[in-house]
């Protein structure tokens, strides 16, 4: 059995038919307040149960519970604050129901339950665990508007993917796995190009288990990082060279990283458990930025989440080490460093781009093809 989502129940926030067209109609009439890509994405993601069981914005009580006890007021485990921020000065036009827009088009209805102030560098000690505006997650936290405003809403209109092919809802993803006859799924969280280390690690996990979910995050990302499109590329071509078809499936997540190390890989647990999996991955310091958290900081944390719903995996820091002739970790290979090679991001990029002879003791040569076809793979400035 598929576990139940966070709190026992798929929230499902998407109208349909006569619904969506009378909350599309309605929405017209009231004042609109426009909301950024990284908004309306969790918009998206409330309304199709990928956080659920959040319904809409979080309130005073919940926010306050999260971020100073890492859980919703009622107890629930919920580590990251799921907030709307609104100028003061805007407020005044808004009533107790707002249309949210994008990009100048409504998409949703939100009824306003509640407006309240808060204390960003609170919210940023909670949840990431300094106030320092060089973290961009406190930067960010740091330069939000003056009101949180609070209250569920309804979706009258998805946005579009920016990858359609690649994404499932909840339902799709829950459907899929069933079909496949998976009872037990293990979720794969990642933001880079694979090498051979995730590949060890993603089939490590697989052996206990019915399915890999491959479950890449889409969204703001820094200069310099590979582009969404190669990313997807690239675990494609692993996936069609190395897996099995009916073992393995490949869906995004489209959301900001918060970089809240700890924080957040108890977050993107319970999204995880929602789309399904009954098990997730948590390497060397996930969600991890800089020096900020220990580098197992984000595995200790689960001791305090008995209750989560989903079962960790813990992975510790791997090598490739060419007298064991494969991927290694601590625990596995009694070599030193003179045998090693560590996947660090240079040397791992040098091997994509450049191949040489450490090469493929990183990356599959099939992955190192499909980045190369793209003319330039990097986010620019
Ligand atoms: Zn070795």
């Amino acid at each position: 059995m598929l576990p139940k989502a966070h709190g026992g129940i798929l929230v499902d926030r998407v109208l349909n038919g006569e619904e969506r067209e009378r909350a599309r109609g309605e929405a017209a009439r009231l004042p609109r307040l426009e909301v950024s890509n990284e908004i309306a994405r969790e918009v998206m993601n409330i309304a199709t149960g990928v956080l659920s069981p959040l319904d809409g914005f979080m309130g005073r009580e919940d926010f306050e519970a999260v971020v100073s006890t890492g859980r919703l007021a009622n107890g629930l485990p919920w580590t990251i604050p799921i907030v709307l921020d609104v100028a003061e000065a805007r407020m005044a036009g808004l009533g107790d129901e707002a249309a949210l827009s994008y990009r100048g088009e409504p998409f949703a209805r939100l009824a306003i339950r509640e407006v309240y102030t808060y204390d960003r560098e609170a919210f940023a000690r909670g949840v990431f665990g300094t106030a320092d505006s060089r973290h961009p997650g406190v930067a960010r936290v740091l330069a939000l508007k003056d009101r949180l405003v609070a209250g569920p809403v309804r979706v009258f209109q998805l946005l579009e993917s920016a990858f359609p092919k690649y994404h499932l809802r909840p339902l799709d993803t829950r459907v899929l796995f069933e079909k496949k006859g998976w009872r037990t799924v293990v979720g794969f969280q990642t933001r880079n190009v694979p090498h051979l280390g995730h590949e060890y690690v993603q089939k490590t996990a697989l052996t206990f288990v019915d399915g890999i979910f491959i479950n890449p995050v889409i969204g703001l990302k820094k200069t310099g990082d590979f582009k969404d499109e190669v990313i997807l590329a690239a675990h494609e071509a692993l996936l069609q060279n190395y897996y099995l078809k009916e073992r393995a499936v490949m869906a995004i997540l489209e959301t900001e990283m918060r970089y809240g190390g700890p924080r957040e890989a108890i977050f993107h647990a319970i999204v995880r458990k929602n789309l399904g999996c009954s098990h997730f991955v948590i390497g060397r310091d996930h969600a991890g930025i800089g020096t900020f958290y220990p580098p197992y900081a984000a595995q200790e944390i689960f001791d305090r989440y008995p209750d989560l719903g989903i079962v960790p995996l813990f992975f510790t820091a791997f090598f490739a080490c060419k007298r064991c002739g494969g991927v290694v970790n601590e625990k596995t290979c009694p070599h030193g460093a003179e045998d090693r090679l560590d996947f660090s991001g240079t040397k791992f990029r040098n091997a994509i781009l450049q191949g040489g002879a450490e090469a493929d003791q990183l990356v599959r040569p099939e992955v190192v093809g499909a980045v190369r076809r793209f003319k330039d793979p990097f986010i620019g400035e």
